[in-house]
């Protein structure tokens, strides 16, 4: 996938254009292991709109974008399998497997309400939740899209600050 390219760049954003044909990429591999017997050709259009709403700015797309696919350096286990880390645990917690699961459910750091809300919501089963995200199927409605989204994002701001803290205290010593 050429999008997986791009990610290897600490500073790019995608068009929206390029993360809907990541989007329907990723939900339709998704589906067709899911549900090998059926021919699921349609995209859930209307769970998109919730994903990615008209008012939402490309970065925050691309962010939101990250943890779904999961191919980003911002997560150790896709900088190990990439080669650019020896190391897959996360560097925030220091103890367990970094992924777009562990940032969102599982790590310490990146703790806030909208996460335990979820987590109630999806009966504390993290399997398979991009797939849940993707699709109305399961549950998944605005309110549980809407709390994914605001989690990204207290996740990457939180991620911004840790690195400008770490930046000044180099800046210091
Ligand atoms: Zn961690």
């Amino acid at each position: 996938m050429q999008l997986v390219n791009y990610m290897h760049h600490s500073h790019c954003y995608y068009s929206k254009d390029d993360i809907t044909q990541y989007m329907h990429y990723v939900w339709h591999h998704n589906a067709e292991q899911k549900f090998p017997e059926r021919n699921i050709k349609k995209w859930d259009d209307l769970n998109f709109k919730h994903l990615f709403p008209r008012n939402s700015t490309r970065s925050e797309n691309t962010y939101l974008a990250e943890f779904i696919h999961g191919h980003s350096i911002r997560f150790a286990n896709f900088r190990k399998s990439i080669g650019m880390d020896e190391s897959d645990i996360c560097e925030n917690c220091d103890t367990m497997v970094d992924s777009p699961e562990h940032q969102l459910f599982e790590c310490e750091t990146f703790h806030c309400p909208e996460r335990d809300e979820l987590l109630q919501l999806m009966d504390n089963n993290i399997a398979d939740f991009n797939w849940k995200m993707i699709t109305t199927e399961e549950g998944n409605t605005q309110h549980t899209t809407e709390l994914f989204r605001k989690i990204v994002k207290f996740i990457v701001d939180t991620t911004e600050e840790l690195d400008e803290i770490a930046q000044l205290d180099l800046a210091y010593y």
